[in-house]
């Protein structure tokens, strides 16, 4: 038994028989972080001591024979912008670098009731903010599949992590794609639930309308066991829906009998590469060998969804992280500089008697809001900011901001018909493989349209899973995606699963140096 190459579920039964301990499993997982992050950089912070305290919590539990929870002794890595009590949680940017939550997300707390061992934090695009995780203000993270590469973004330290064997379960966020990308550039299975459908409380917001948590594994069943621990209603979110969770766990293993897929045209039009389209069109044959009918879905909207996500997404950031401002969060520029600054100035516009100069001199608030805010954020993110403020400002609202809510909901309409006709849409992750590092970071249009195939399901609120369907010419991972109507979490686990019950993409592992 190699235990970084377990399945959660396996680790599970192992520690519940008594034949492993939570503290060999976080040991040996321990020493492959410490083996090979230094080159992957998946991880932003492991606190050893921390993480063993927790399995020998859930050993001792054990010794005293009390009953162990259903994660009991797993080791779940977590996408840092969700909050840990006591521990730093920086949405790798410097403006959240000293922040020490006092509190844990409602998922961290459901993780720990369930017994998991929060092996370690993540790294991400600054506040999830991009695709490749280029964009984290504490270093890049690679692909393990390819050090040269990009791992997907902006839960690339997430999937990352699951796909090296540093824990065989993650959190991530899922934004416009941020979960199933990586997830298909890194070989692992991640899924986006239905908006409402697990928690946010405690996950620091990007754009409200759109976030959501959900799980990484590296088989349907693993990222089932997730879910079911992370889901369900939370009355400290009010956008999270009251609706009974099914147990994911017991019904994954069920073949859906009858099954009808739809693949969708315009999926497979220009931008597609060559090698992700061909493995898409077998998987959607090996559904059919399954048992599945399938057939051509419309989603005549789908080629405005990038258009609608990148107004909807950067007006909604630019209004959460207005809070960010050195006084009410976040962190605070030097003062003691600033001031000196201030009164240089204002002894330069005394000295030169320029009384409009000084009438004009901000108030020392604003610019400790201006300073601190151009220290604290990343380029991406001020860019976002700055995209948000526009199309939100009077004059603009109504051709940039109202524009992209309704062609939103034409979106979710396509959506709705395609639904009425089958049970689930196949179809790409992302256009391509992993590219190259710095392969696109000057080029922004290039980036957001790597968000093609993924950011239709946040704007519809849908639920939709990546999982691994074929390799490259280069031997990178291609994924598949699948998408179901709003709830229809249970049957894209299910047909997860049948597919990896008919094929083994999902067990092969990168070779790490
Ligand atoms: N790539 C998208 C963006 O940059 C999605 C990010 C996400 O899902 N958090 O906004």
């Amino acid at each position: 038994m190699f235990i970084p190459h377990e399945s959660a579920t396996d680790l599970v039964a192992l520690i519940h028989s008594g034949d492993l301990t939570a503290v060999e499993v976080t040991t040996a997982l321990l020493e492959r972080i410490e083996r090979h992050d230094a080159s992957l950089q998946a991880m932003l912070r492991v606190d050893n001591q921390a993480a063993l305290a927790q399995a020998e919590a859930i050993d001792a539990r054990r010794r005293r024979g009390e009953p162990l929870g259903s994660l009991a002794g797993v080791p779940v890595a977590v996408k840092d912008n969700m909050c840990t009590r006591g521990e730093a949680t920086t949405c790798a940017s410097r403006m959240l670098e000293p922040f020490v939550p006092p509190y844990d997300a409602t998922v961290i707390g459901r993780l720990r009731e369930a017994g998991a061992v929060v092996i370690g934090k993540t790294n991400l695009d600054e506040f999830a903010m991009g695709s490749t995780t280029e964009n984290s203000a504490f270093g890049v993270t690679r692909n393990p599949w390819d050090p040269e590469r990009v791992p997907g973004g902006s839960s690339g330290g997430s999937a990352a992590s699951v796909a090296a064997g540093f824990a065989p379960l993650a959190l991530g966020s899922d934004t416009g794609g941020s979960i199933r990308a990586p997830a298909a550039l890194c070989g692992v299975t991640g899924m986006k639930p239905t908006y409402g459908r697990v928690s946010r409380y405690g996950l620091v917001a990007f754009a409200s309308s759109l976030d959501q948590i959900g799980p990484f594994g590296r088989s349907a069943a693993d990222v089932a066991v997730l879910l079911e621990t992370i889901a369900g209603h939370d009355p400290a979110d009010t956008t999270s829906v009251d609706v009974p969770v099914p147990r994911y766990s017991e019904s994954v293993s069920r073949p859906l009998e009858n099954l009808r897929i739809g693949w969708v045209k315009e999926h497979f039009g220009a931008g597609i590469g060559d090698d992700v389209a061909a493995a898409v069109r077998e998987a959607i044959r090996t559904y059919e060998s399954l048992g599945a009918s399938v057939r051509e879905v419309s989603l005549p909207h789908a080629k405005y969804s990038i258009a609608v996500y990148y107004v909807i997404a950067p007006c909604e950031a630019s209004s959460n992280l207005a809070r960010f401002d050195g006084v009410h969060y976040g962190m605070r520029t030097d003062e003691a500089v600033m001031r000196a600054e201030l009164d240089d100035e204002r002894a330069r516009l005394e000295k030169a008697g320029d009384e409009r100069g000084l009438a004009d001199m901000d108030t020392a608030m604003v610019r400790l809001y201006r300073k601190t805010r151009a220290e604290g954020f990343g380029p991406e993110v001020k860019r976002r900011i700055m995209l948000g403020t526009y199309a939100l400002s009077s004059g603009y609202y109504d051709a940039y901001y109202k524009r992209a809510l309704q062609v939103r909901r034409l979106i979710r309409e396509d959506y709705d018909r395609a639904f009425a006709e089958v049970d689930m849409i196949v179809g790409p992750v992302t256009p391509t493989t992993a590219f190259r590092l710095g392969e696109r970071v000057d080029d922004p249009l290039s980036m957001y349209l790597f968000d093609l195939y993924t950011c239709g399901a946040n704007l519809a609120g849908l639920p939709g899973i990546s999982l691994p369907c074929g390799f490259d010419g280069q031997g990178l991972p291609i994924g598949l995606q699948l998408q179901a109507a709003p709830f229809e979490e249970e049957k894209l686990l299910r047909a997860a699963h049948m597919y990896q019950t008919a094929t083994d993409w999902h067990t092969r592992r990168p070779e790490l140096a």
